[in-house]
């Protein structure tokens, strides 16, 4: 009889305690990340965020769950002191471009698309699964004017001579987010707010700004402007997601103002709650200081991962994504070079393990019983068990390591044996993300060694189609199709191609 399934027990910010996730329809996730400003490259404090969202993922899918992930971009400049409720200062998407990096780019369109593709690039190879929309603000602009447009109608914002505000008196449950509802907390947190005689109330914030300079200008029942920044996260996860949200997360400091606000908007438009549960990241700090381009311990993903010829410092990706979920994500998290290393040499284990298997598989078929899989299955229930109570990652991690060294020690690695190894580091990479390092550049630079691999894994895939195991064949065979090869099984064998080979000559 199988095991009973557990809960995915998340902690929920709104209620302040740890419930478990339950979702709307059954065994169907539905979530929403709020993504970076692309203004420049995302840092790692941004990616340690992105990957609670992308754990959050696998682990519902782990648990057979279907998931529907929207995470967007945020393409429309904002104002650099967004950590107020109602933001001023300068744009940053305009400060990029006139500084010394933007010199580069055409306008603030042109950079913004730079910036998008990088951190898509970023993103993938740290191996976070790609989410299914990742609309961008830009291009829902009709969506927010409507939104706004519906809500100057119910009565829950109004115009003045440079904004539309939103009306924070109309939506009571405004704070029950952050706990900011009234008194000092509330009066700390709007101080610093623009200072505009047409606001009603100093806590309204703007849903639209007029604004006929701006670099990135739309036209608008007020005139020409742009939107107010909380505005697009809430109009597009509802979008994709429907009215109500299983899950919203982001990084602690979207709390307030800015998930604040997202509620008010979306619970006035619909009168229903907008997300059940909200899970924040705490911030990631770098050797104990926070991270800021001032004290020069401000690192983005390719500073670290770039090889040593483009500037970069060689970091291999997966040492990095396994050192960014080495912690758990409700502590701040202390990011140190020391414990890179440390994750670097975990990666290695995986590498060593992964060629290790790979190679008895392709070695002549011996007879004889599996050792391993009764020693790993167990191990993969705990660290599912781990990720299903609110993301342990560091008890997830240190047990999938006892896994990989079990690989390792195995003094008799048969068939049967590395089968088991195979797709347990197969599930282990689906949950946690973390698989061995790819082949360097000089590695792949030669060709034979890439057709050999491939050749190899056929191989074992047609053992084990003579064996009747079709787990493993399918298992084998969607190895390969994430390494970009397409296979052609024919009389005459097993033919395969590169599916970025533009011949497309089948070999
Ligand atoms: P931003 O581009 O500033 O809107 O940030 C994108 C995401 O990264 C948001 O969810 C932020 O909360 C998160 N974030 C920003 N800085 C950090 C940090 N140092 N540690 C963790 N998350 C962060
Ligand atoms: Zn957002």
């Amino acid at each position: 009889m199988s095991k009973p399934a557990k809960p995915f027990r998340l902690y929920n910010t709104l209620l302040r305690s740890t419930e478990p996730l339950v979702t709307q329809e059954p065994n169907h996730l539905t979530l929403y990340s709020c993504g970076p400003t692309v203004y420049s490259y995302a840092h790692i404090g941004n990616f340690r965020s992105f990957l609670t969202s992308d754990l959050i993922v696998r682990t519902a899918q782990a648990i057979g769950w279907k998931t529907t992930y929207v995470s967007n971009v945020t393409d429309v400049g904002h104002l650099t002191e967004d950590d107020v409720a109602d933001s001023s200062g300068e744009d940053k998407m305009a400060r990029a471009l006139h500084s010394k990096g933007g010199q580069q780019f055409a306008n603030v369109w042109d950079l913004a698309r730079h910036y998008t593709e990088v951190l898509i690039n970023d993103w993938n190879q740290l191996n976070l699964l790609a989410p299914q929309v990742r609309p961008r603000a830009t291009q829902h602009m009709r969506e927010q004017i409507q939104a706004i447009e519906q809500l100057v109608e119910s009565g829950h914002a109004y115009e003045a001579p440079n904004a539309v505000y939103f009306s924070v008196d109309s939506f009571p449950n405004y704070g029950k987010l952050s706990g900011n509802t009234s008194g000092d907390e509330l009066e700390t947190a709007v101080r610093n707010v623009v200072v505009d005689d047409g606001k009603r109330d100093p806590r309204d914030f703007a849903l639209w700004k007029k604004d006929e300079k701006h670099l990135m200008q739309w036209h608008s029942p007020w005139g020409w402007g742009f939107p107010g920044w909380h505005l697009e996260c809430s109009v597009m996860a509802q979008q994709y997601l429907g009215d109500t949200l299983d899950l919203h997360a982001g990084g602690e400091d979207l709390i307030f103002p800015h998930h604040e606000c997202e509620i008010a908007q979306a619970e006035s438009l619909t009168g229903k709650p907008f997300a059940r549960h909200w899970v924040h990241t705490r911030f990631l700090q770098v050797e104990g200081e926070k991270m800021a381009k001032s004290a020069g311990n401000f690192f983005t993903v390719r500073d670290l991962v770039a090889p040593e010829d483009e500037g970069g410092r060689g970091v291999p990706p997966m040492a990095l994504r396994y050192a960014l979920i080495s912690g758990h994500y409700r502590k701040p998290y202390n990011f140190t070079f020391q414990t890179l290393r440390a994750c670097a040499g975990h990666v290695n284990r995986y590498t060593e393990a992964e060629a290790r298997v790979n190679k008895a598989l392709t070695a002549a078929s011996e007879a004889g019983d599996d050792h391993l899989g009764p020693v790993l299955e167990p191990i993969y229930e705990r660290v599912l068990d781990a990720m299903l109570e609110d993301l342990n990652t560091p008890s997830a991690l240190a047990a999938a390591l006892e896994g990989v060294k079990a690989i390792q020690a195995a003094d008799d690695l048969n068939v049967a044996s590395a089968r088991s190894a195979r797709m347990w580091l197969d599930r282990i990479e689906k949950l946690l993300g973390i698989k061995g390092n790819e082949p360097t550049r000089t590695e792949t630079a030669e060709p034979d060694a890439f057709a050999q691999r491939v050749e190899a894994m056929i191989r074992s895939r047609n053992e084990a189609r003579a064996a009747k195991d079709w787990t493993f064949a399918d298992a084998v065979r969607d190895e390969l199709t994430a390494l970009g090869v397409e296979l052609k099984d024919g009389a005459d064998g097993t033919m395969w191609r590169r599916t970025d080979d533009l011949a497309g000559t089948w070999r």
